[in-house]
């Protein structure tokens, strides 16, 4: 059976070796973990880890085995993304890659369930920090952090390898990257999200149910509530990103028969739940009907308002900064904190934190001229 662009044969019962991940090219921004390699070999009589698992008969031994080969990327790792990350590991999912841009901060710590005080004091970015708790809690498979945003530059080359891709992001232009990337490769992506008490969740198998762009030509023109402004339930959350492994894990354990192939809201505080079909794609549909990866082949907005923050994210051009030089040229003109992965500066009511590939992120504003404005006065242009 031919399946989203995964890398083994079903028929024949194999696997063949995996390209290495991640590209060399943006090495200097990951942390890696190949502990066991990408094909972490289960051994089902031997590990106790998994048996509560395989005696499931929707996963069984075999679906095991195919976790164990499989890669899945999580993109965004907040409430979502640190959800789905935590239960693709501890199911035994071969190699967990992880993307987000973003830093750890205290008001994370009420649903971000991988992260800890000591992450928020030290500003860990969010992809280091979930990797290397996820390290501890499963040493069999391999995490894989990259840090930086997910752009039409990157996306294709970040995504493409994936058997599935899981949603844990919190705005529509990078969902439309996700699902531009899944259609032209044929990878099925879990969209889902979450606000105030409230989720929904859907997976898209390209060529088999709809896609994004098929129940949602473009993106809502209104402003949407987000977590800033309604607050967020850690059990909605939970709740939706639970929800969203589940069909992954129909996906890597080929068990596509079971999928849920609806737009599931649900409400966690009242119980409500409501869904629409979502089982057909629509001809009529830009990307999967016309393929057309329009938002593929867009041009990376300068800078973004961060959502749910008072920050604003200026883009670096991929360039290699040198953080120590930067932090000792800062010193003396505010509060500096470094550590291989960013460089913090306080100069309140605002602060930046910068990485070494140039971005920044700008706290205490959501003016993106007063960011830019920031960013060339103390790190340069
Ligand atoms: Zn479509």
């Amino acid at each position: 059976m031919h399946l989203y662009n995964s890398n083994y044969t079903a028929d024949e019962g194999r696997w063949p070796a995996r390209p290495f991940w991640p590209p060399a090219q943006v090495s200097p921004l990951l942390g890696s973990s190949r502990a066991g390699g990408t094909a972490a070999q289960v051994d089902m009589q031997a590990s106790d880890r998994y048996v509560r698992q395989c005696l499931l008969p929707e996963i069984g031994t075999e679906g095991q085995q195919r976790l164990a080969r499989a890669r899945a990327v999580v993109v965004g790792v907040g409430a979502l993304g640190t959800v789905q990350a935590s239960l693709l590991v501890r199911a035994g999912v071969g190699e967990t890659v992880l993307i987000d841009r973003d830093i750890v901060e205290l008001s994370n710590l009420q649903r971000q369930c991988l992260f800890l005080e000591r992450d928020a004091d030290l500003g860990t970015p969010k992809a280091v920090a979930a990797a290397e708790a996820l390290r501890e809690a499963n040493s069999d498979v391999s995490v894989t952090a990259f840090v930086n945003d997910l752009t039409p530059s990157n996306a294709d080359r970040l995504l493409a390898s994936a058997d599935v891709i899981l949603d844990g992001t919190d705005n529509f232009e990078a969902r439309y990257l996700i699902n531009d990337v899944a259609v032209k490769r044929s990878i099925a992506w879990i969209y889902g999200a979450a606000v105030g008490t409230r989720g929904s969740l859907m997976p898209v198998v390209p060529d088999r149910t709809a896609c994004l762009g098929c129940l949602f030509p473009s993106a809502p023109r209104r402003r949407q509530p987000t977590c800033d402004t309604e607050g967020v339930l850690s059990s909605a959350t939970t709740l939706v990103a639970s929800l969203q492994v589940v069909e992954a894990l129909k996906v890597l354990a080929d068990r596509l028969e079971s999928l849920n192939t609806r737009l599931v809201s649900i409400d966690a505080w009242t119980g409500e739940r409501s869904s629409v079909r979502a089982d057909r794609p629509e001809p009529r549909c830009m990307t999967c009907g016309q393929r057309q990866f329009l938002h593929l082949e867009s041009e990376a907005s300068p800078s973004v308002r961060l959502c749910g923050r008072d920050a604003v994210q200026v883009p670096g051009g991929d360039r290699e900064l040198d953080l120590a030089g930067l932090a000792g040229k800062l010193a003396p003109l505010g509060e500096v904190r470094s550590s291989e992965h960013a460089m913090r500066f306080c100069c309140p009511p605002h602060e930046l934190t910068v990485f070494p590939d140039g971005r920044a992120i700008v706290k205490g504003t959501q003016d993106l001229a007063l960011a830019r404005s920031l960013y060339a006065r103390f790190v340069g242009n």
